[in-house]
């Protein structure tokens, strides 16, 4: 019994915890809104995401989303980065991130002709060069939500 009631308190404690950095709300708030425009029901409500600024990855590392079976999964963007870029490239990063922990979309890699990326899920910028901006957005947002 004694266990049991710990069990419990615990959980409920655990679900009203799902932490979201100020900074990063606006952006998973347009994942939301950019989503649901293109038919997809995303509901952080449902699916908890949590979202930290961190000063601990490396510097190579722009942003991470961790996997664990006993916790909503995790965005980690690097405070580094975060503070150097601009709009367009938080968004990018935020929304890449999300398409791992949220959409649960793995790295894809396809390039045009000219050797541009066809997803904002490429896995870095060795691979395809990144061209997403305020003209492409919305064709690479149509990917990302629509890829099914
Ligand atoms: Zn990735």
């Amino acid at each position: 019994m004694v266990f049991l009631s710990f069990f419990t308190s615990c959980q409920k404690e655990e679900e009203d915890s799902v932490f979201v950095d100020e900074k990063l709300q606006q952006y998973f708030q347009r994942f939301e809104e950019e989503g649901n425009f293109r038919g997809r029901n995303i509901d952080f409500s449902l699916i908890n995401v949590e979202g930290y600024l961190s000063n601990t990855l490396e510097a190579s590392i722009s942003g991470q989303c961790q996997h664990d079976p006993n916790h909503p999964d995790r965005v980690l963007i690097n405070l580094t980065f975060w503070n150097h870029a601009d709009d367009m490239e938080k968004e990018f990063l935020v929304f890449h991130e999300l398409g791992h922990c949220y959409l649960q979309r793995a790295h894809l890699d396809t390039k045009d002709s000219r050797g541009i990326c066809m997803s904002i899920m490429h896995s870095g910028a060795s691979v395809c060069r990144n061209n997403y901006n305020n003209m492409t957005r919305s064709n690479y947002l149509d990917e990302l939500f629509n890829q099914n």
